[in-house]
């Protein structure tokens, strides 16, 4: 059965699909296929990759994303992983990906879409806005309305590093599941923003979770295996597959908000502390230095917390990013 949503030509042996369509992939198989989401200068359709694992019986479907922040590229490979260990003969529903979404930034290495806007800033986007607000209107409309379930993988951004972190509003029992069968090693309650694919989700009643695994521009296999035990909880969790849940005896900690602190002035910063590092109010968390290496600043920590991510470039501008502070 083939869609009418499908172009009759392909790319690079693949269809081209204008949206996701679960009559296009047989059940009891796994599909490739390209998303366009429109076109470039040159004319030439933008396409984002997308990944369909179809089970003999039906189920629910699950969303999966990656790269949305261009150079994020842990949740690449724990979708690559995820559809190499399916066994469609046995899934109950559909597994669909998407594991690079941000083309330009992809190409670039490089976090923002091709006109410098941060798409994860800007959902649901507009049916006749700019480039990125068009592009991302689209993966709204031509893949995530499908998903009954979406996890959207995330890394820290360039020049930090974060732990492995799960952001999901704690306070709804759908998305507080998701988060903890993630065994990560801290949960944000973090009720979804506007503006965030996650909070898209969320307004479509399609519960969401962010998931942090870990750094930019790298893979980190120890994480990414972390990222893939958590979605095979899902799977199980949700009836898709008859597969034990994993649960690790590392106790997850909990937080009920974060926020960033932020240097004041310029100049070279050192940051003191580590992930998951608790801290105390008032204790010393990094020193800033001027050019000529004399100390300027020290910051402290306003109250006790525990650090989920921090800077690991001493360049700073004023309002520079120190470190990401939760509050248990
Ligand atoms: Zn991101």
């Amino acid at each position: 059965m083939v869609s009418t949503t499908t172009s009759k030509s392909g790319f690079n042996g693949l269809p081209i699909v204008l949206n996701f369509n679960l009559d296009d992939t047989t059940p009891g198989t796994i599909a490739h296929y390209w998303l366009r989401l429109g076109s470039d200068g040159m004319g030439n359709p933008m396409l984002v990759p997308l990944m369909v694992a179809r089970g003999m019986e039906p189920g629910p479907i699950l969303g999966l994303t990656a790269a949305i922040h261009g150079d994020e590229l842990n949740g690449i490979s724990v979708i690559q992983r995820l559809f190499a260990d399916l066994d469609v003969a046995e899934l109950k529903g559909t597994v669909v990906a998407i594991p690079v979404v941000n083309i330009p930034g992809f190409n670039r290495q490089q976090r923002f879409f091709s006109d410098g806007s941060d798409i994860n800033h800007l959902m649901p986007g507009k049916i006749d806005g700019n480039a990125s607000q068009v592009y991302a209107y689209r993966l709204v409309n031509r893949f995530l309305k499908f998903v009954d379930h979406l996890l959207d993988l995330h890394t820290a951004s360039r020049g930090r590093i974060n732990s492995y972190y799960v952001r999901a509003d704690m306070s709804q029992e759908s998305t507080r599941k998701l988060a903890l069968l993630q065994n990560p090693q801290l949960i944000v309650h973090n009720p979804a923003n506007d503006g965030t694919f996650r909070g898209t989700a969320d307004e479509m009643n399609i519960p969401a979770i962010t998931l942090e695994v870990g750094n930019p521009g790298v893979y980190q296999k120890k994480l990414i295996r972390s990222g893939l035990v958590g979605v095979h909880n899902v799977l199980s969790h949700l009836g898709m597959t008859d597969d034990e849940i994993l649960q690790v005896p590392i106790p997850t900690i909990l937080c009920k908000k974060s926020y960033w602190l932020y240097t004041e002035t310029g100049g070279l910063l050192h940051v003191h502390v580590d992930l998951l590092q608790r801290v105390k109010k008032g204790e010393l968390i990094a020193s800033l230095r001027n050019v000529f290496g004399d100390l300027t600043q020290e910051y402290h920590a306003p109250e006790d917390g525990v650090v989920i991510g921090k800077s690991t470039s001493p360049v700073n501008m004023s309002g520079g990013r120190i470190l990401h502070l939760g509050i248990e």
